[in-house]
């Protein structure tokens, strides 16, 4: 199901995050789009009953995952190719409400809204600049691993404030468990490849 949906949505990444949004564990997602795949996403939530906000702005990112949201702004009549933010969500309210907070520079506010815990969100507008942008720390579990985001394999989609922050595991967890219960294969196949890391990391 998710092979299924990252062919509309680019990766298996941003289809889970659409799960997530389906199956009421998420009641918000931000995702970043290039023009040409806007049409497939926007038809798809149409369909599904979601709501989406597309972001004024285009943004140069600095590193494609999303996670890092200060890439250089540019307009949107700007012929380079940016991607544009989308928000997300079965709630039309709250996906005007980032655009919003991602329009004014409210990183804070913008990630608890995207249920971020707030121990993270502090954590992230205290540390996050221009210079430092990547604010993955050492993985200790599969739960808050972040080291395989770039080869699409990550549960979470915020900084945690350490590998063992208890809000961010319990999020970890929660999204395992809802990628098994509608694609156990997929679920399998993260589990190995996140665990396998962290087993790399302890390996001297
Ligand atoms: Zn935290």
């Amino acid at each position: 199901m998710i092979k299924e949906m990252s062919l509309v949505f680019g990766s298996k990444t941003k289809a889970q995050e659409i799960v997530f949004l389906l199956e009421d564990v998420k009641e918000i997602v931000r995702q970043g789009f290039y023009e040409e795949e806007l049409d497939k996403v926007e038809k798809f939530c149409k369909e599904k009953g979601l709501f989406l906000v597309r972001s004024k702005f285009k943004v140069l990112l600095a590193d494609e995952t999303g996670y890092s949201n200060k890439g250089i702004r540019i307009s949107e009549e700007d012929k380079r190719p940016g991607m544009h933010f989308v928000y997300i969500s079965k709630d039309e309210e709250k996906a005007w409400l980032a655009s919003y907070y991602e329009l004014v520079g409210n990183d804070y506010d913008l990630g608890l809204l995207l249920g971020y815990p707030k121990c993270c969100a502090d954590f992230f507008v205290k540390n996050f600049s221009v210079e430092r942008y990547d604010l993955e720390l050492k993985a200790s579990n599969l739960f808050t691993n972040l080291s395989k985001r770039n080869d699409d394999c990550v549960l979470l989609s915020h900084f945690p404030c350490s590998s063992d922050c208890e809000e961010s595991l319990g999020l970890g967890k929660k999204f395992l468990s809802v990628i098994r219960s509608v694609d156990k294969e997929r679920a399998e196949e993260m589990e190995n490849l996140l665990i396998e890391q962290i087993n790399v990391g302890e390996d001297h």
